[in-house]
């Protein structure tokens, strides 16, 4: 496959590979000056980097970092008057502000707590926890993925459908970097719907990557 991008010298051939890349640096309890390095060239393939970036304390890694806004890791330009400006890293990637991927993602934020206590879960309540498919042991760390069994898209067209509602209708707001459903109901009602019907799995990280693709 061909290279798609290449970043911080690390090559990606998929925009799926990268993204998964970019969310376990996101996931990080502390980032490296390697990974910051990579952060900086990342935020650089932003379409609007050049205005973004007019106050930046350093034009190298330091003048990247991760914030937590609201809850959820954000990367963040950093300025010289100790203020940030908060960078979307799709928009490096070349992704467009859709409205079904905005719906979609603050959708996942809304459950995304469901799939931190499940993955807490089986550890506590496992003395060794393998991979579903390969049975490589897996530690609690980024390196294991939770997995849905059935295809979280297909949860979210059921709900939709169950509930009779289109998905340009879902209201959602900004919270930093992040989407929310920015109606208490439905936020609610898609939380529930979600521990309901969801399957979820542990998978190490190979497993998930090689899944995404199929
Ligand atoms: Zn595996």
């Amino acid at each position: 496959m061909p290279i798609k991008y290449l970043i911080n010298n690390i090559e990606f051939q998929s925009k799926k590979e990268c993204e998964i890349y970019i969310k376990n640096i996101l996931q990080k309890n502390e980032i490296t000056i390697d990974d910051r390095r990579f952060i900086y060239q990342l935020l650089k393939m932003h379409p609007k980097w050049h205005d973004k970036s007019k106050n930046i304390i350093k034009r190298n890694y330091k003048g990247v970092n991760i914030t937590k806004i609201y809850g959820n890791n954000c990367f963040v330009i950093l300025n010289k008057d100790n203020t940030y400006e908060t960078i979307s890293y799709h928009k490096c990637l070349g992704k467009s502000d859709n409205v079904r991927e905005n719906v979609v993602s603050a959708l996942r934020e809304c459950i995304n707590i469901q799939i931190a206590e499940y993955k807490l879960e089986v550890f506590l309540n496992k003395n060794i926890v393998v991979c579903e498919l390969c049975n490589l042991e897996l530690i609690n760390n980024s390196e294991t993925h939770v997995d849905h069994i059935n295809k979280f898209r297909d949860i979210i067209n059921n709900f939709f459908i169950e509930n009779n509602i289109l998905i340009d209708e879902i209201p959602i707001k900004k919270c930093g970097c992040v989407y929310r459903i920015n109606d208490d109901d439905l936020f609610d009602k898609w939380y529930d719907y979600h521990e309901k019907n969801a399957k979820l799995r542990l998978l190490c990280k190979q497993c998930n990557l090689k899944i995404e693709y199929l």
